[in-house]
């Protein structure tokens, strides 16, 4: 069943016609997002330049019982934006004003389409840092980042988005828009409602103005790559800096494969001859940078590593996070399908975690090139496979069975960053138990009673909209 002609003509009013498009050309890209091995049609896709115009797309879809599953960049890896049959797809990239650089309160207001690596720019620019860089910054939008509660290669030290979120406007199925935050560094007045949509993966409402906090650019940085014949000695690495009271800005880890793939993609001259490479930066005032950097190579030296290099310059430096960066690219060039997970766990387990998915990847005899935010106990497992392969394709979803239950035995998490989405919906209910499942849906009904928004995403109860 495709669209009625009536939801499809009154999208055309809001946003203009040619903004809405229905041809199988066109909407095939907006089919899927970052996740392997996931595709669905949409009805259409609507590109909203306003906030109000937004607000108006939610209250028809609520009335007709349309879903709308919003889509900033479609990065997402956990098929957060992949439509549902026949629904509305939101795109917000057109959203993409920076509205106000706000230098006395450190803070910066944005629409929704804005990439991070606008708002990092931007940011640079006025001598002021925006902290979270996930490895898709060049694209993925800040809305998208919000929703998702993404990381990136700062989180050790700096956090995650929702740390770094003041205010935020959404759009609510009722047609409404609503502020919720504000500048004030203190404010306890009322539920902290801007906290319960960081995170919530486009089912509770549209996000579409973001009030950021920025930090001052701090006065120096140090980049340092060292190499491990031994995986654990990198782990031992990571987890006697951490226990030596050093908090590394980036404290990123590289496996034999991931290595081998972004130096064949990337030729940016890795050493080739190790089992692991970590990628350490430090920063904030000289002195201080200059003797963490001293004490992280004398750690990693004692842990057993076969050689520490020092970036000589902010050009080797920017190459050498680029590389860290390129990882998910460079893995996805050597097989058909790259089913990237993100199963996290507190970092004293890390070394115990990494030798299971060794394990893993032995009995199932799959191939498997690991990288990841080490320092955040933040793994990114990637599965080289082949989606037509369905005997593989099963080996692979018991893997990951094995590795999410591994993950929670340990006291950690499905998911460190990447959300829930589709991809990771069906082991929600064994990590969040049966409270806390059903306070989610309760809220969730609560703000969207006809379960417009993102449909069977996270969790069915609520989610499906019947017209
Ligand atoms: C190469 C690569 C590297 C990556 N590196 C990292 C990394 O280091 N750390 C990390 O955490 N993630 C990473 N990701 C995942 C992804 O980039 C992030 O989740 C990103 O924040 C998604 O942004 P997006 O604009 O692409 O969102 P989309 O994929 O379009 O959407 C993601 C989710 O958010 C919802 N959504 C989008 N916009 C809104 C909105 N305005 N209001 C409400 N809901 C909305 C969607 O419905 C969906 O559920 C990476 C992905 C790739 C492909």
């Amino acid at each position: 069943m495709a669209l009625p002609l009536n939801v499809l003509t009154a999208l055309g009013r809001i946003v203009a016609p040619e903004r809405v498009l229905t041809s199988l050309e066109d909407i095939i890209p907006y089919s899927f997002d970052g996740t392997a091995a996931l595709q669905q049609m949409p009805g259409c896709v609507v590109f909203a330049r306003k906030a109000d115009q937004v607000a108006e797309i939610l209250k028809l879809g609520n009335e007709t019982k349309t879903a709308v599953v919003t889509r900033g960049s479609g990065t997402g890896l956990s098929g957060g934006s992949l439509p549902s049959e026949d629904c509305i797809v939101l795109c917000t990239v057109k959203m993409d004003k920076i509205l106000e650089l706000d230098r006395a309160n450190l803070t910066m207001t944005v629409e929704t389409g804005v990439t991070t690596l606008q708002v990092a720019d931007a940011d640079t620019a006025a001598g002021l840092f925006y902290t979270t860089d996930p490895g898709s910054m060049k694209i993925s939008t800040i809305g998208g980042k919000v929703a998702e509660n993404s990381g990136g290669l700062r989180g050790l030290k700096y956090g995650v988005t929702r740390n770094y979120v003041m205010g935020l406007e959404v759009a609510l199925p009722s047609g409404q828009l609503m502020w919720t935050g504000n500048k004030c560094v203190k404010d306890v007045a009322g539920y902290s409602l801007k906290d319960l949509f960081v995170g919530s993966e486009g089912t509770l409402g549209v996000i579409t103005k973001i009030l950021l906090r920025l930090i001052p650019k701090p006065a120096a940085k140090k980049t340092m790559v060292a190499t491990f014949s031994r995986m654990d000695h990198a782990a031992d690495s990571v987890s006697a800096i951490i226990a030596a009271r050093i908090i590394p800005c980036t404290l990123e880890f590289l496996d034999r494969t991931t290595i081998h793939c972004v130096e064949d993609y990337a030729k940016i001259g890795l050493p080739l001859d190790c089992e692991a490479l970590l990628l350490m930066e430090t920063d904030g005032h000289p002195a201080v940078v200059a003797e963490e950097a001293a004490q992280m190579e004398q750690i990693c030296r004692k842990c057993g590593c076969l050689e520490v290099r020092v970036a000589k310059d902010d050009v080797e430096a920017a190459r050498l996070s680029n590389a860290r960066r390129s990882a998910f690219s460079a893995l996805a060039r050597v097989a058909p399908t790259t089913i990237l997970e993100d199963a996290t766990v507190p970092r004293s387990e890390l070394a115990r975690m990494i030798r299971f998915v060794e394990e893993i990847a032995r009995k199932y005899k799959l191939r498997i090139g690991t990288f990841g935010h080490m320092g955040d106990g933040n793994l990114h497992p990637t599965f080289l496979t082949d989606e037509r392969n369905k005997e593989e394709m099963h080996r692979v979803e018991e893997a990951f069975k094995e590795i999410f239950d591994e993950a929670i035995r340990l006291g950690g998490t499905i998911t460190g960053e990447h959300g829930v989405g589709l991809a990771k919906k069906s082991f929600l209910p064994k990590f969040a138990g049966d409270a806390q499942m059903e306070v989610m849906r309760q809220l969730r009904h609560v703000l969207d009673p006809n379960g417009i928004l993102n449909p069977g995403k996270m969790f069915d109860a609520a989610g499906k909209c019947e017209r």
